[in-house]
């Protein structure tokens, strides 16, 4: 029995995988940086996008895809913050985005039209870890709501990040997340992480973000260019 659970797992992440490879093909044919974004619920991630659409739309052309369980609240609340491309995805239930779910808005989307997409995943540390969705990194989002081991007890997530944002800052000292502690955890688990501590509420460290962010879409178009 488990071995069959097994081998239907295989055939469906290798079908994923093969999905995924035609999207970052498209992606990175037309230079497109893409992030996906993934975190435990509640760390804040539609809020940061919502602030990094205001702060960017204006320099950078931006698409969303905005996963959510149930209900498209999240993608209403980044055509508010001002977003010009969003496309939601209802997963119906299923705790993760998959690379057919993506082929799929990305149907929805002109891609000459875009810069960077940014893919808003299902809040959940385990299975996203395991979807690749054609991206070129994973960007992984913790605030200090949550316990500083994070990084400890989803080791393959943060392995698998190429970035971690550690939101809601403004809340340090209220709760027992150590915040050096945390990002020693982190870079236990992967030294290579770029490194974001930020807060929506007072905007504390989103600069340093938005810049990292215009600099791979600048060294895409240069290495493009070459
Ligand atoms: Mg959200
Ligand atoms: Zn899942």
């Amino acid at each position: 029995m488990i071995e069959e659970r097994i081998t239907v797992e295989r055939k469906v992440l290798s079908e994923n995988d093969r999905l995924a490879a035609e999207i970052r093909r498209r992606l990175t044919e037309r230079g497109i940086v893409s992030l996906n974004l993934v975190s435990s619920p509640g760390s804040g991630k539609t809020s940061l996008l919502e602030k990094t659409l205001g702060a960017l739309n204006s320099k950078l052309k931006i698409a969303l895809i905005a996963g959510d369980v149930q209900t498209e609240n999240d993608a209403d609340r980044l055509l508010q913050a001002g977003g010009k491309i969003v496309r939601p995805i209802i997963t119906g239930g299923a705790c993760h985005l998959d690379a057919r779910m993506v082929t799929k808005a990305l149907e929805q989307i002109d891609l000459e039209e875009v810069e960077i997409l940014f893919i808003e995943n299902v809040g959940n540390l385990v299975c996203p870890s395991s979807y690749d969705l054609g991206e070129d990194m994973k960007v992984v989002t913790m605030s200090t709501t949550e316990g500083d081991d994070k990084p400890l007890k989803y080791p393959a997530m943060f392995r698998r990040s190429s970035a971690l944002i550690i939101n809601k800052t403004d809340l340090l000292g209220h709760s027992d997340f150590d915040l050096e502690r945390a990002k020693e955890n982190a870079r236990s688990i992967n030294p290579d992480l770029e490194l974001f501590e930020t807060s929506c509420r007072t905007g504390e460290g989103l600069e340093t973000w938005y810049e990292w962010l215009i600099r791979l879409v600048r060294d895409r178009k240069a290495r493009d260019a070459e």
